[in-house]
């Protein structure tokens, strides 16, 4: 999902934050991510800037206290946010992350309904964090050629 810069404004002003460029800028990288982005991504791709790590970091802290970028992953001890409602499914879908290139997928219905079972487990593994290891079809093309 992409946010324009007037929803992200009014998305900061419901949740009583003041509007300030580091979260303009954070909520929009969210909003462009592929998959759940770490810490370190988001600085990376914020690139070059007047704010420093530490300010960056504040930020990301409030706007997931505040509920905008929830923690959706936290396969390898990393916390990665995405921007909230990004899914429908607020990413309880099962993550891939590669182990070659670092990055982690959102895996969608099919490997959730190979997962989704009955019995008394049936609530666990839907609200659990599943995460997937190994190499990303990517990594496998550029192994092979
Ligand atoms: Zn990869
Ligand atoms: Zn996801």
């Amino acid at each position: 999902m992409r946010i324009t810069k007037n929803e992200a404004r009014r998305r900061l002003r419901e949740r009583g934050l003041r509007v300030t460029a580091p979260r303009l800028a954070v909520l929009g990288i969210l909003a462009n991510a592929e998959g759940p982005m770490s810490f370190t991504q988001v600085l990376d791709l914020l690139g070059d800037s007047d704010w420093d790590q530490a300010t960056i970091y504040r930020n990301l802290v409030k706007l997931r206290e505040a509920g905008l970028a929830p923690v959706v992953s936290r396969v390898d001890g990393i916390d990665r946010y995405a921007l909230a409602g990004d899914h429908e499914d607020a990413h309880r879908h099962p993550h891939f992350l590669c182990e070659d290139c670092g990055r982690v997928a959102c895996l969608k219905e099919e490997i959730a309904a190979a997962l989704s079972i009955d019995g008394p487990w049936a609530e666990s593994i839907r609200s659990a964090m599943v995460q997937l290891l190994g190499h990303c079809p990517d990594c496998l093309a550029r192994a092979d050629a």
